[in-house]
């Protein structure tokens, strides 16, 4: 037996520890967990509802073409729903664009940091990572451009960037998309965009029907609450989606998640709500890293990423033992902490306080 070549090597995706795991192995009560963007505030009520609408059709395959889905998406979004993909999760439509725009000799250019999911997607095509570093925690659009040659297929911008938070502005968007090579696809990755609440974000839509060649991705996992079900989309040209539809596995999102995206998308005050939640949560996290002295990057998404000062497995493991999971393995001395509910929030500026006292 011998698998492809490209996949030799690759790591298996690691995902925040679980928290019933930790609460047995440290003997803890109760555990936080802040280490993977998570809603803290669940879902839409209204989506429990149509699950229960469900109960008689799970012998069903369901809409292999999430038909209902994209009439709804196309209506919020005011785009034609002919423009529209979904996907189990945004990260299959990663691999779906990996799988239909990459091959061994291509190229495609990414941030570093950023969304791991990107370089593994590459990887598995056989294609190279051409890996840009960030400037100041952003993608370094100039430096992205200069990267890209007659090999380079796809270009990933992940705005709101995972884990740094930081954005790329409407105005540095669009002057990099002005300079784009026909042959390039640029992915825009928005999986945190109803979060932000900066007015310089990117109307990415808009910029659409200027640029040919992008595809924004958007996902139900995040501010929806609805990660467990597994729904993202693709909002792009009817000529990407055509190729992305080449590559879709026949019945990719399962009906539950369908009929779930179509009850939260019904619900816009609970998106609000959150959003506003999730604001007062980064004031709050924020003005104590700013007492602490600690450095961070503007929060944009759910999530903050600070620099303690000390090594980051020796700060991930102070938070651990007290009960805090939140995420490592970033860089030496850096952390990402998803901001929680005002209780769970509390909690963690008083580990980190407690952590910068127990070095000073
Ligand atoms: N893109 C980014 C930037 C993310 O942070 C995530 C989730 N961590 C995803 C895509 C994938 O999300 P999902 O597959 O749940 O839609």
């Amino acid at each position: 037996m011998k698998p492809k070549t490209s996949i030799e090597g690759l790591a298996v995706y690691q995902p925040g520890k679980n928290p019933e795991d930790v609460m047995e192995e440290l003997g803890l009560k109760h555990i936080i967990k802040l280490s993977s963007n998570e809603n803290p505030y669940g879902c839409s009520s209204q989506v429990f509802t149509a699950l229960q609408d469900m109960k008689d059709q799970f012998h069903l395959y369901p809409d292999g073409a999430s038909l209902k889905l994209k009439e709804k998406l196309a209506e919020h979004l005011e785009v034609d729903s002919r423009r529209l993909i979904v996907g189990n999760g945004s990260d299959e439509i990663i691999q779906m664009v990996c799988r239909a725009y990459l091959e061994p000799g291509a190229e495609a250019v990414i941030a570093d940091l950023s969304f791991s999911r990107y370089e593994t997607g590459i990887q598995i095509e056989g294609a190279t990572p051409i890996k840009v570093p960030l400037k100041e925690g952003t993608h370094d659009l100039e430096a992205m451009l200069q990267a890209i040659t007659d090999q380079t297929r796809i270009v990933f911008v992940c705005n709101p960037n995972n884990p740094t938070g930081t954005i790329v502005r409407e105005s540095e968007l669009s002057a990099f998309l002005d300079q784009i090579p026909e042959h390039v696809l640029v992915v825009l990755d928005e999986a945190y965009y109803e979060y932000v609440m900066d007015s310089s974000y990117p109307d990415s839509i808009s910029l659409l029907d200027y640029n040919p060649q992008i595809l924004i991705l958007r996902t139900f996992s995040k501010i929806y609450g609805l990660a467990s079900l597994r729904v993202g989309y693709g909002i792009t040209h009817p000529e990407v989606i055509e190729s992305l539809e080449r590559v879709r596995e026949p019945f990719n999102v399962n009906a539950l998640g369908q009929a779930a995206a179509i009850a939260a998308l019904e619900d816009q005050s609970f998106v609000t709500y959150c959003r506003y939640q999730n604001r007062r949560g980064i004031e709050k996290i924020t003005n104590k890293l700013e007492e602490l002295g600690l450095k961070y990057f503007p929060a944009h998404g759910n999530f903050i990423f600070f620099d303690t000062g000390i090594p980051a497995e020796e700060a991930f493991q102070f938070l651990l033992h007290r009960g805090l999971i939140i995420r490592a393995g970033f860089g030496e001395t850096v952390l990402r902490a998803t901001v929680g509910k005002e209780d769970e929030n509390q909690q963690l500026v008083e580990a980190l306080e407690a952590l910068i006292k127990s070095k000073r």
